[in-house]
C-alpha cells in the first residue's frame, strides 16, 4: 500500500469580482484534482482547531495526523529543528523574520510594508542574519539564518508565555503596539529596534535601494516554541519508509519530527516560480526507491494569498494539478500497487484578506481499491465540498482513516 498527500498551502478562498464572483479553485482548470473529488470521499475538514491559530504549522501538522491541542508547541521549533539545529528541552525558539519597514524615526511609527522583505534571496538573508549576530554579541542568544526571509533565534534556557505578532497579519498596517511582550520580549524588541537603526546602512540594503528591492531593514521575532514531542509514523501509522518533500522550513520540520526523510528538490523556491515537476518528478522518484508515504507540499498559492496576486493563484493550482497530482496518480495506477491519495490545501488564504483563515478546507480522499463510495461531484471546489455534506471535525483523523488496514 502507497500513501500519498498532496497539500497545496493556501489554496482555498473566497469568491473573488475579478474571477466572476469565482473562487481561485473554481477558475481553475484541474482534472486531476477532480478525479479525486468525483471517485472519493470529499468533503470539508476542519484543520485549526478553535481556538488555535491559523498557522501552516497546526494547520499542515492535522493534516500529518497529529492532533495540535496536543502536539503543538509553537511554529519556530519545526523550523528550527528542519535546519538541523538540535534543541534541548530548555531552548526557547523564535521565528526571526527579515521584513521591510517603511522609513522612521522610531520604530513605533513603521509600517509593515513586506513580511518577506521581497523574498531576500538566500545569499544576502544569511549574510544579514551574521552580522547582526557578530554586532548584537547578545550572549547565549543565537540567530540562524535559514531560507530566504525565514531565519531563527534561540534562547537557551528561555522562558515561555511571551506574545508575538505574525508579520503577515500587519501587511500594510503600522506595527505600533505589536513587537513582541512579555517574556524575553526585552532582548527580542532590543535586536528588532537595533537591527531597524542599523541594517538599513548595510551594504547589501544600499544595493537593494539602488534596484528598487525592498530593503530588509528590520528583524521581527513571533512562533514563540520549544521542542514538540511527536510520535514518527512507524510507531503511528506503521509506516516504515516516508519521505516529505517541500520547499519550507517549517514542513520540512514537521517531516523530520515524524521520522520521515526530507528530500530537497532543485528549484522549490517555495512560490509560484517553483519547479512544479521537480517536485512531480521527486515523489515518483520516492516511491520506485521504495518509500511508502510521500507528503508533497507546495507552498506557492499561499504565498499568492498574502500578495493579492489572483492569476497567479489561479495559474499555481493549474500547475500543480498539471505537473504534481496529474504525473504522480499516473505513475501509481501504472504501478500496479494499491494507494490512499489525500489532496487538500491546509488552511485557506483568501486573496481578500491575504492572510490565513480557519475556516475548514475542502479534502478529497481516494482509495484505488474503490474501498469508499465515490462522491460523484462534479469538480474540486470549495462548494462543491460544502455541498457533500461530508465533514471531518478534527483533520488529523484523516491520516488515521487513510492508513486503517481494512
Ligand atoms: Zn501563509
Amino acid at each position: 500500500m502507497k500513501y500519498v498527500i498532496f497539500l497545496a498551502d493556501g489554496m482555498a478562498d473566497l469568491p473573488l469580482s475579478e474571477l466572476d464572483d469565482h473562487t481561485p479553485l473554481e477558475a481553475a482548470n484541474h482534472p486531476a484534482l477532480d478525479r479525486l473529488a468525483r471517485n472519493g470521499v470529499f468533503g470539508l475538514a476542519r484543520t485549526v482547531p478553535d481556538g488555535m491559530p491559523a498557522g501552516s504549522d497546526t494547520a499542515n501538522l492535522s493534516v500529518f495526523g497529529y492532533d495540535p491541542t496536543v502536539c503543538y508547541s509553537g511554529r519556530s521549533p519545526l523550523e528550527a529543528v528542519s535546519m538541523g539545529i538540535d534543541l534541548k528541552p530548555t531552548d526557547v525558539t523564535y521565528r526571526c523574520n527579515l521584513v521591510t519597514l517603511s522609513d522612521a524615526e522610531n520604530i513605533e511609527d513603521a509600517v509593515m510594508m513586506d513580511y518577506s522583505a521581497g523574498e531576500i534571496d538566500s545569499h544576502s538573508a544569511r549574510e544579514l542574519i551574521e552580522w547582526v549576530q557578530q554586532e548584537l554579541e547578545c550572549e547565549g542568544v543565537r540567530l540562524y539564518p535559514g531560507v530566504s526571509y525565514r531565519n531563527c533565534l534561540l534562547i537557551p534556557n528561555g522562558e515561555l508565555g511571551g506574545e508575538q505578532t505574525p508579520p503577515h497579519d500587519l501587511s500594510l498596517k503600522p506595527v505600533r503596539g505589536k513587537l513582541p511582550k512579555g517574556a524575553n520580549s526585552d532582548v527580542l524588541r532590543r535586536i528588532s529596534k537595533w537591527s531597524y537603526s542599523q541594517l538599513k546602512n548595510h551594504p547589501i540594503n544600499r544595493w537593494r535601494a539602488k534596484y528598487n528591492k525592498p530593503l530588509a531593514n528590520c528583524l521581527w521575532f513571533w512562533g514563540e516554541g520549544v521542542r514538540p514531542d511527536m510520535e514518527t509514523y512507524s510507531r503511528k501509522f506503521g509506516i516504515q519508509k516516508g519521505a516529505v518533500i517541500s520547499a519550507v522550513d517549517l514542513i520540512q520540520g514537521i517531516g523530520k519530527c515524524a521520522g520521515l526523510d526530507v528530500i530537497k528538490v532543485d528549484g522549490a523556491t517555495g512560490n509560484y516560480t517553483t519547479d512544479f515537476a521537480a517536485k512531480g518528478r521527486a515523489a515518483i522518484d520516492a516511491f520506485k526507491n521504495g518509500a511508502e508515504f510521500v507528503y508533497i507540499h507546495i507552498e506557492a498559492p499561499d504565498e499568492c494569498g498574502h500578495h493579492g496576486q489572483v492569476t497567479e493563484k489561479v495559474w499555481s493550482i493549474e500547475q500543480i494539478d498539471e505537473k504534481i497530482v496529474a504525473p504522480v496518480l499516473e505513475y501509481l495506477d501504472t504501478a500496479g500497487e494499491t494507494y490512499a491519495a489525500l489532496a487538500m490545501p491546509d488552511h485557506p488564504t483568501p486573496i481578500c484578506i491575504r492572510t490565513h483563515s480557519p475556516e475548514p478546507v475542502p479534502f478529497a480522499l481516494y482509495f484505488s481499491d474503490g474501498r469508499c463510495a465515490p462522491s460523484g461531484a462534479e469538480s474540486y471546489s470549495e462548494k462543491n465540498a460544502a455541498q457533500t455534506g461530508v465533514f471531518e471535525p478534527c483533520a488529523h483523523r484523516l491520516m488515521e482513516k487513510m492508513t486503517k488496514k481494512i
